[in-house]
């Protein structure tokens, strides 16, 4: 499982000669097949086209022969099904969106291939990105693939498991709370979750705006510097996208820890918090310091609100976003006697049980008379969740460590209680709320399953965070994954 390349392995001999890109792309689908040929479904990808992937590839290696240069030149990607490409279906994991394909590609997706990517599928994924588990997808549950009879986390859960898997080794994923870092973590891999306005979203499917990134799975911190370098930019395709200059991540492999200041805030580390998983971030504090860096305890004291304000937030913009799918202008449409009856029937078979939870939840709180109780009551909370970051920043901490997830990959059907499952993001969804980057990374393993622990960095800022991710994996050695 582990044997698979690297991407950077991918680039150099591709851009040598020593291999073709073709035989990559091969490698990648015959991987896929394995994939699902032997673990009964694990139900990774959603969408597959291997001809258009191979004929890619073999453009790649034409571009190559006439001196042609890319950052991910015939490296094979998978991309979250919420992320519009024009060669395949976007249906978001959803049933109101099954085999719809998208008349524009999005901006990353448009900067992956520039670069020289060649995208293999599109993967599994909790319908509208609304979920810790993948189980919330329309089309079956996907599974992790360390032991299938666990969940792959999520919502880019098929994203996190193409990579474990060795199908891939980089992918796309979406964070509106915690979507690629806590499924990087179930399964042993890197996840990035870059600053609010870091990677445009043009293409994006909505769920909440203010929230929403694309983010990058790789199997080594290195991989993710590269997915994150090709993607990142303004782009005058979406307004929230950030004029800040890219530099290059790759080139933070060559930093060091000397005289970084990393804070441990006392919020993530609670007497309840699973006495492995503690066990494992102390070990990585004392790795930290030995690399050169200060440990400093800090503390953000709002951390208690992000789960209740996350789940008032994203609800209420994703019942704003989510009214586009009415069966007039996009995918399912089932007929009724009227208009409205239309849209009730198609709305009710086409969405599923947590996405309804989510429009009904986000209604409520934006209605008259609830407005002010819920709604803004939230949004003045988590202007205070974001100025407990600022303020620790401010104070010379560069950098925060903390657990990823309070527990490590869970049975599947394990958390039948929805606010049972919302707790599995309550040390991500915090950085998704105050807009600052995050990377999670592998930092050992309980009971033989994975742990990740994350890097959060103050705005625009993941040069640092990736710093930190480079030393602290060399240090770490190589965690092989099964
Ligand atoms: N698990 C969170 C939710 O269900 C986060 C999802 C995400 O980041 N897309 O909303």
């Amino acid at each position: 499982m582990t044997t698979s390349p690297t991407a950077r392995e991918i680039l150099r001999s591709v851009m040598s000669g020593e291999r073709s890109s073709l035989s990559f792309a091969k490698a990648s689908i015959d991987q896929a097949d394995a994939v699902r040929a032997g673990h009964d479904g694990l139900n990774i990808l959603l969408h597959r086209d291997d001809s258009v992937a191979r004929s890619r590839a073999r453009s790649i290696d034409e571009k190559i022969e006439t001196g042609e240069k890319g950052l991910l030149a015939g490296v094979p990607v998978v991309v979250k099904d919420n992320i519009a490409t024009l060669e395949m279906p976007t249906s978001c994991g959803s049933r109101i969106l099954e085999g719809y394909v998208s008349p524009y590609e999005a901006t990353a997706i448009a900067r992956l291939l520039r670069q020289g990517a060649v995208i293999v599928g599109k993967s599994n994924m909790d319908e509208f990105a609304m979920g810790s588990s993948t189980e919330n997808s329309a089309f079956g549950p996907a599974k992790n693939p360390l032991n299938p009879s666990l969940v792959p986390g999520g919502s880019s859960g098929g994203s996190a498991a193409a990579v474990a898997a060795g199908i891939v080794p980089l992918a796309l994923g979406s964070e509106t709370g915690g979507s690629v870092r806590q499924p990087a973590a179930f399964c042993g891999v890197v996840g990035v979750k870059p600053t609010y306005g870091r990677v445009s979203r043009y293409g994006l499917v909505a769920f909440a705006s203010s929230l929403d990134q694309i983010g990058v799975f790789g199997r080594t911190v290195d991989d993710a510097a590269l997915g994150l370098e090709s993607i990142a930019g303004l782009d005058p395709l979406d307004s929230t996208s950030a004029a800040e200059p890219v530099p290059s991540y790759c080139e933070a492999a060559r930093g060091s820890l000397a005289g970084v200041v990393i804070g441990r805030p006392r919020e993530y580390f609670p007497p309840e918090l699973d006495p492995d998983i503690r066990e494992r971030c102390d070990a990585v504090f004392d790795t930290l310091r030995r690399l050169g860096a200060e440990v400093r305890d800090v503390s953000l004291p709002h951390t208690s609100l992000a789960i209740p304000v996350y789940y008032i937030i994203a609800p209420a913009e994703a019942s704003s976003n989510l009214a586009r799918f009415d069966g007039v202008r996009y995918g399912l449409r089932i007929e009724g006697d009227g208009l409205q009856a239309m849209y009730e029937a198609t709305r009710s078979r086409g969405f599923g049980r947590e996405v309804t939870r989510r429009i009904l939840l986000g209604t409520y709180v934006l209605s008259a008379g609830y407005y002010d109780a819920y709604y803004k009551k939230a949004q003045q909370a988590r202007t205070l969740i974001a100025r407990d970051f600022s303020k620790v920043f401010a104070s010379g901490v560069h950098l925060l460590f903390t657990p990823t997830t309070p527990s490590p990959a869970f049975p599947l059907g394990a958390k039948s209680d929805p606010y049972e499952m919302y707790l599995s993001d309550i040390f991500t969804c915090t950085a998704n709320l105050a807009g600052v980057p995050a990377v999670s990374l592998p930092i050992g393993r309980v009971n033989g399953l994975p742990v990740g622990g994350q890097f959060m960095a103050s705005h625009f800022d993941e040069r640092q965070m990736f710093v930190a991710a480079y030393a602290l994996e060399r240090a770490l050695g190589a965690e092989p994954l099964s």
